[in-house]
Parts: C-alpha cells; sequence; structure tokens
C-alpha cells in the first residue's frame, strides 16, 4: 500500500477520534463552572477578569466565589460554588469590583433554580429531611408522598440548600 495514502486514512481516523474527544474537551472547557456572582455577569462576559486582584473573592464573607482554574477557557473569571454555603445577596462582591463604574451594573437577585438529582435520599426510600431547614425562603417542604415539594417559582438559586445535602443531590442550574 502507498504509504501515504496508509498515513493519510491513519490521520483521518485519529484525527476524527481526537475530534470526537477534543469536542467533549472543548465542551467542557468553555462551560461555567458555576453561575457568575450577583451582578457580576456582564463583567464576566467581557472577560476582563483575569487580570484583576480578585477583589469579589475577598469580599465576599461566604466564601462563595472561585475562580475558574487555568486550564479552564474562563481562567480567572469568578463563579459561585455552593459546596460549603449560599449566596447572600449581600452585594459586596458588586461593591468591590473595581469594574462596576465602567459597565452598567445589573441587579441580579436570580441565580437560577435548584435541581434535584435522582440521588435524593427520599427517592430511594431513606429518610432524609437535612435540606427543609437550610432554605432561607422557606420553600423546601416534604409532601403527602414524602417527597421534596420545592416552590421553584421563587427559587433564586442562592443555594444554600446545596450543602445541607448529604446526597450530593441538590445544585443550582441558570
Ligand atoms: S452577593 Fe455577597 S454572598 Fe453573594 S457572592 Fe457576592 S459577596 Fe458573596
Ligand atoms: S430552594 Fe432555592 S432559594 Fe431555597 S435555599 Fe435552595 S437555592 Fe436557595
Ligand atoms: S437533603 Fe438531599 S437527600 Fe435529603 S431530602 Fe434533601 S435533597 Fe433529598
Amino acid at each position: 500500500m502507498d504509504p501515504t495514502i496508509s498515513n493519510s486514512r491513519r490521520g483521518f481516523f485519529t484525527g476524527a477520534l481526537l475530534h470526537r474527544e477534543g469536542r467533549t474537551q472543548l465542551k467542557e472547557s468553555i462551560k461555567p463552572i458555576g453561575p457568575s456572582p450577583p451582578g457580576l455577569s456582564q463583567i464576566a462576559d467581557a472577560h476582563i477578569c483575569s487580570s484583576c486582584d480578585a477583589y469579589c473573592v475577598q469580599a465576599c464573607d461566604q466564601s462563595v466565589i472561585k475562580r475558574h482554574p487555568d486550564n479552564h477557557d474562563l481562567h480567572g473569571i469568578p463563579y459561585l460554588d455552593f459546596s460549603e454555603n449560599g449566596c447572600t445577596f449581600c452585594s459586596q462582591c458588586s461593591t468591590h469590583c473595581p469594574e462596576v463604574e465602567e459597565i452598567e451594573l445589573e441587579s441580579n437577585h436570580d441565580l437560577g433554580k435548584v435541581v434535584i438529582s435522582s440521588s435524593c435520599y427520599l427517592k430511594n426510600s431513606i429518610i432524609c429531611m437535612s435540606c427543609i431547614k437550610s432554605c432561607p425562603k422557606s420553600l423546601i417542604h416534604l409532601n403527602h408522598y414524602r417527597q421534596l415539594d420545592i416552590n421553584i417559582k421563587n427559587c433564586d438559586g442562592c443555594g444554600s440548600c446545596v450543602s445541607s445535602c448529604p446526597a450530593q443531590a441538590l445544585s443550582v442550574s441558570a
């Protein structure tokens, strides 16, 4: 066989495989890890955070602001991590951001909605009510079927319930 053809076929298949894996990696690397801190999504979209000293991170007394890592397309841009606390919408992050005077600040008190996964103990016939008292707006209840009933309409995605769940069943989706 003509070695040129063989090499080009191999290159084609390798390229196709890399392409598929590459597509998955690309999808992960451009997807935000979590929602933007309230009021800062326009700034984050402008990709101007990577050269900042992260004043928002320092200002957050709940320690829920993290920065996308260096190997992520959004590196340096802040996102909310609810693994230990929720956001109280105190506005300290936007108040301490040096860019707020240059970019019109949105008043965002809606980070998304809570989502329950199938790992919720109640869905697996295990009694648990850990998240019920964690919601500052008292939106989480048990229904007659011993399943969670969440008033999603009024959920602002604060993430306060996320860390209360021993089954890691709760997350916030934009
Ligand atoms: S609004 Fe307050 S609690 Fe929420 S991310 Fe900003 S500084 Fe942290
Ligand atoms: S249900 Fe919504 S408003 Fe209540 S704690 Fe969870 S994320 Fe926050
Ligand atoms: S804390 Fe988690 S496992 Fe327990 S009821 Fe709430 S969502 Fe389900």
